[in-house]
Formats: structure tokens, C-alpha cells, sequence
């Protein structure tokens, strides 16, 4: 039996998570959490009947605690309830499916507390990653990735050292805006950026796939997991999202992991790590499939995947900035308040503001993220 946790239990990655538990009845889901949607967590508890769950909001969380009175289930709220369901004393494997870079502190505390991490939290990584992956070393924890790219190169790397990788090829599909013009972006409305050609996601990872945004916060999350260089990470397009990353070796020998584009696989495979189960679902036909084919990413007009490099290079709290800066920006684009290509200008802007500070610490972070979003407020 595995005690499963999930922070963000009702989003894309955590009710994805809770299929796989309905496949795999040694799985033990004992603690979830979610921002409000108290209808659907209540759906999940009496389905899964966890020992703890959080909501963030603290109204909602009450009204909760109210309608499952009938049942023993903990409820508890805010900061210090996430925390408690990322550390509770059952739990084997936390799986961080919240959006965003609220994740940090469970994260850390949930390491502290010997858990292993399926991270889906990319945020958690590109701002602290200086910080978990020395820790999660030093506690003997995984760090199992969930994105679908960082789950494919951990599966191409499985009995491979990792001194003998030259490079790790990052694929991503383009997004719905592949071959645009800078001109074209422009007119771009939530509606247009909201259709990802081949996976269904959350709304802000949606928004910075046809960015390129998340490939470049993909791009930090691999320099963290698999201790290479920028100049180690290349990224392709790989329209079909066939090929969903891949690794090259010394001898020029290259690992790719492929399949349909279905984030329950590098789900269940973080969860069962290193064993594979039956995963119901379609299977790759070579003879429909006809081609794969890739492109070079168009830099010049994407602008935030060159910015990211750029960050990451500069290190420090710079990928705090581009993140929250981006966050911020996304969701000013997602309530209308401003124009598509104003999403990359924010975050240009908010980088260009910023004096780096090397190595910083979780509070340093977190008053970065909050300094971010008061300068961009300010202006926009
Ligand atoms: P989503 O918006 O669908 O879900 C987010 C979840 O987080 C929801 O359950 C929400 O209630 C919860 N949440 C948000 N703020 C919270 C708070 N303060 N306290 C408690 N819960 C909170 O997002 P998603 O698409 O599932 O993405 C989750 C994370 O996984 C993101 O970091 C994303 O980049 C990453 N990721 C997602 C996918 C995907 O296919 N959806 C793929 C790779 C990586
Ligand atoms: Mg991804």
C-alpha cells in the first residue's frame, strides 16, 4: 500500500492523479488539497475518504467542515493546512499538482518530513531549486518529476549515468500559435491561447505553452533535476507531441521515451517508480502516425523561451522574477486587463527592474515574488 498526498487535488494533475488511484486500488489517497472548490473535494472525500483534507480559502473550508460533519475527515486551512497535509505522518508520496509558487513551503517541509515528491509544481524548482535538490539529497528523498518532458527524460535515463548525458532535448509541441508572426500574436485573444493543440491542461499552464513560457520554465526545472548545464538543454519542436523528450549521450547515442499525449502515464509512472502498470488508454499506431516532424523554436518572436535561458543562466532570484512576473502577467491576460504580447513585455520589463540576488533563501523568494507583483501592479 502507498499513502498517496495531493495538493491540488481538484485541478488537471490531482483529478488525473485520483483516476489512476480508482485504477490502482494499492494506491491510498490519506490527504487532499484544493484552493475552494469545496463541491468537487467533497466528491473526492467521499470517493477516497482521505484523513485530512485543506482548503485554502478559510470560508470555504468551514462550509466544508460543515458538510462532511457526517464523516471523521480533518479539515483544515490556509498556509499552515498545507503544510500539515504535505507533512502528515501516513504519507508516503506528496504530489505537488498545485499551480504556482504557493508550492514552495509544502514542498520543502514535506522533504524535511522524508516524503518523497511527485513533483508536478514546476514553479517549486525554477525558484527554489537551489534549495530542494540539495535538501531532498541530503534527506535520501526523490524527486519524481510529473511534466510529462522531465518524466520522459528520467525514463530514457533509467540505468544510464548521469555523467555519461551531453545533452538533454526538450521537445514541445509549439502551442496553438506556432509559425505566427509577431503581428499575428498581437491580436490574440484568451479564447485563442486557451486551444493547446494535443493536451488538456489548467488554464496558466495553457496560457504559457502558447508562450513558450513553459518550456522555458521547463528548460530550469531539467537544468535542477538532472544536474546539467544551460548549455546541456536543448529545446525542439516536436509538433505531434509524440516524442516527448528525449536524452543524448557521450557516444552520441540518444534515449527518447514516446507515447500518446496522456499526463496519467508520467503520473502513475512517478508513483510506482521503478515499476510500470497497465495504463487503460489508446496506443501509439506507427501506421496512422505516418511522421514526426521538428522545427527549430522561433526565438525572435517567442520571446519569453530566450528570456528564460537568460535567467536561468543568471540564477540567483532572476527565475523568480521571470516566474512571478509571468504569473502575474498571465493572469491579467486571462482577466482581460491587458493584450497577449503584453504578457512577455511584463515580464522583460520585471527582469530588466530586477538586482539579482544570489542564492536566496525561502523568504527571500517570497517577499522577490511579492516586490514583482507590486511593480507590475503599479505600472499595469
Ligand atoms: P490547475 O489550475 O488545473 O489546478 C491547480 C490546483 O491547485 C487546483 O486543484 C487548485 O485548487 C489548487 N490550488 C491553487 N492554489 C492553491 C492554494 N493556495 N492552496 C491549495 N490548493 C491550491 O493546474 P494544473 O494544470 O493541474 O497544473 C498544476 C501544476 O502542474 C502547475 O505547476 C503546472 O505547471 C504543472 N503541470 C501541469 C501539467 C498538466 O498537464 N496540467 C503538465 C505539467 C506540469
Ligand atoms: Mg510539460
Amino acid at each position: 500500500m502507498k499513502n498517496i498526498v495531493i495538493l491540488g487535488s481538484t485541478g488537471s494533475i490531482g483529478t488525473q492523479t485520483l483516476e489512476v488511484a480508482r485504477e490502482n486500488p494499492d494506491l491510498n489517497i490519506v490527504a487532499l488539497a484544493a484552493f475552494s472548490n469545496i463541491f468537487l473535494l467533497e466528491k473526492q472525500i467521499r470517493e477516497f475518504n482521505p484523513e485530512i483534507v485543506c482548503v485554502w480559502d478559510a470560508d470555504k473550508s468551514r462550509e466544508l467542515s460543515e458538510n462532511i460533519k457526517d464523516t471523521n475527515v480533518k479539515v483544515v486551512s490556509g498556509m499552515d493546512g498545507l503544510i500539515e497535509c504535505a507533512t502528515w505522518d501516513k504519507g508516503h508520496i506528496v504530489v505537488t499538482a498545485i499551480v504556482g509558487m504557493i508550492g514552495i513551503r509544502p514542498t520543502i517541509e514535506a522533504i524535511k518530513n522524508k516524503k518523497n515528491i511527485a513533483l508536478a509544481n514546476k514553479e517549486t524548482l525554477v525558484t527554489a531549486g537551489h534549495i530542494i535538490m540539495p535538501l531532498a539529497k541530503e534527506m535520501g528523498v526523490h524527486i519524481l518529476p510529473v511534466d510529462s518532458e522531465h518524466s520522459a527524460v528520467f525514463q530514457s535515463l533509467n540505468g544510464e549515468k548521469q555523467e555519461q548525458i551531453d545533452k538533454i532535448i526538450l521537445t514541445a509541441s509549439g502551442g496553438p500559435f506556432r509559425g505566427k508572426t509577431k503581428d499575428e500574436l498581437k491580436v490574440m485573444k484568451v479564447e485563442d491561447a486557451l486551444k493547446h493543440p494535443n493536451w488538456s491542461m489548467g488554464r496558466k499552464i495553457t496560457i504559457d505553452s502558447s508562450t513558450l513560457v513553459n518550456k522555458g520554465l521547463e528548460v530550469i526545472e531539467a537544468r535542477w533535476l538532472f544536474d546539467v548545464s544551460f548549455d546541456q538543454v536543448q529545446v525542439v519542436i516536436q509538433p505531434q507531441s509524440v516524442i516527448h523528450s528525449m536524452v543524448q549521450f557521450l557516444d552520441g547515442g540518444i534515449m527518447a521515451q514516446l507515447g500518446t499525449p496522456d499526463m496519467k502515464l508520467p503520473i502513475q509512472y512517478a508513483l510506482f517508480y521503478p515499476d510500470r502498470r497497465n495504463l487503460p488508454g489508446e496506443r501509439l499506431d506507427f501506421y496512422k502516425l505516418k511522421q514526426i516532424t521538428f522545427e527549430e523554436p522561433d526565438f525572435d518572436t517567442f520571446t519569453g523561451l530566450k528570456l528564460a535561458y537568460e535567467v536561468g543562466r543568471a540564477g540567483g532570484s532572476m527565475p523568480t522574477v521571470f516566474n512571478a512576473a509571468n504569473e502575474i502577467a498571465v493572469a491579467k491576460f486571462l482577466n482581460r486587463e491587458i493584450q497577449y504580447l503584453q504578457i512577455p513585455e511584463i515580464i522583460e520589463y520585471a527582469v530588466r527592474e530586477h538586482k539579482n540576488i544570489p542564492n536566496p533563501s525561502v523568504s527571500e523568494i517570497l517577499d522577490i515574488e511579492k516586490a514583482t507583483y507590486d511593480l507590475i501592479e503599479s505600472r499595469w
